[in-house]
């Protein structure tokens, strides 16, 4: 069952589990060149629930193939100069404070959605222990750092050696105070939090955050539920993001049984995305007055807490940026 390397083809067993899609699925795969991984824990929630707003994170689709002159292969413009760090190769700062390095190319899982699902393709890199000293050195001279982001890919994928060795390295800067991981490894792959990660997060004296990128209720699973609760009782700060995408998350409810359940296992709502305008992404956009809506309903179901920052991200600005609300009418009941 395992799916050791991504793959254009559509393995055998994949094909007895969902005969209907596969001749399209494939379809997509040859045309795009972007490659199917499905995570194996992933594939066992979606077989065990089957909820299709997990089962389109994952499975192509033909809205990949629909062109808009708006969806390009780099929306943020990371591959632009000005984001690199001082030239540094994985170093991006966008904003004040705080930098994002790029860990590895490596996902647990391709989401088709991806805003780096071009870019990956382009920077595959799988980094050993000594990896990224000019990056290091890059931060260690800049005292206005304050918090590093550990993204990709997902840093998760990194083996304990690679995470021990960068780690160990991040804690001899003195201004670096907060480290944060962006990942997916709750959804994807819950088994990754084992004791021996929990003891290397352990010996870090930063701050430590996990913004765990979930965009569906049915991603919490009961591995995934005892993953949350072991970050937890290590002390690690537990937010969410997710991307607002059609087709999966798209309704108040969903996103409202969402919110709770995180609640529930002591993870706050961070940011909700508006989709990255990536090129093959076309069909799962939910537009910004939609997304609005369904933010306004929230609050009224909801604890404040339990709503998350609905933002969108456009290049060049200090930071990722509030999608509006309804305007604020005075006379308004
Ligand atoms: C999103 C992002 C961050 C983090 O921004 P926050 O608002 O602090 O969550 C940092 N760097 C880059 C390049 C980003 O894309
Ligand atoms: S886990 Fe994140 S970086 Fe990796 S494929 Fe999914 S959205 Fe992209």
């Amino acid at each position: 069952m395992k799916m050791d390397h991504t793959t254009l083809k559509i393995p055998a067993f994949l094909r007895k589990a969902f005969p209907d899609s596969c001749q399209e699925a494939e379809e997509v795969l040859q045309a795009t060149g972007y490659e199917l991984l499905i995570p194996d824990h992933f594939l066992r929630q979606i077989k065990a629930c089957g909820e299709k707003g997990l089962f389109r994170q994952v499975w192509p689709h033909s809205g990949e193939l629909a062109e808009s002159p708006y969806f390009t292969t780099d929306p943020l413009q990371e591959q632009a100069p000005a984001t690199r760090k001082n030239g540094t190769v994985h170093l991006l700062q966008k904003y004040s404070g705080r930098a994002l390095l790029l860990t590895t190319s490596q996902c647990f899982g391709n989401c088709r959605f991806c805003f780096r699902r071009h870019l990956r393709k382009e920077e595959l890199f799988h980094p050993d222990e000594n990896a990224f000293s000019q990056e290091i050195q890059q931060m260690a001279t800049d005292s206005s750092l304050h918090e590093i982001i550990l993204s990709g890919g997902d840093p998760m994928t990194l083996t304990d050696t690679v995470l021990e060795s960068l780690l160990r390295r991040l804690a001899e800067i003195p201004h670096l105070r907060r480290i944060r991981f962006h990942t997916r490894v709750v959804s994807f792959c819950p088994e990754r939090v084992s004791e021996k990660l929990l003891k290397i997060l352990q010996k870090s004296p930063q701050t430590l955050s996990f913004v765990l990128h979930i965009n569906h209720p049915a991603e919490l699973s009961q591995e995934s539920r005892q993953a949350i609760a072991k970050l937890h009782q290590n002390g690690i700060l537990l937010l969410q993001q997710a991307v607002l995408l059609r087709g999966i998350n798209d309704s108040v409810d969903v996103l409202a049984t969402l919110y709770e359940k995180l609640a529930d296992e002591n993870v706050v709502p961070y940011y909700l995305h508006q989709l990255d305008r990536v090129a093959g992404a076309t069909h799962f956009e939910v537009p910004v007055e939609e997304g609005g809506k369904l933010l306004t309903e929230l609050r009224k179901r909801l604890p404040g807490y339990a709503v998350p920052r609905y933002v969108r991200e456009i290049p060049g600005e200090m930071s990722k940026l509030p999608v509006p609300s309804p305007p604020y009418n005075p006379g308004e009941k």
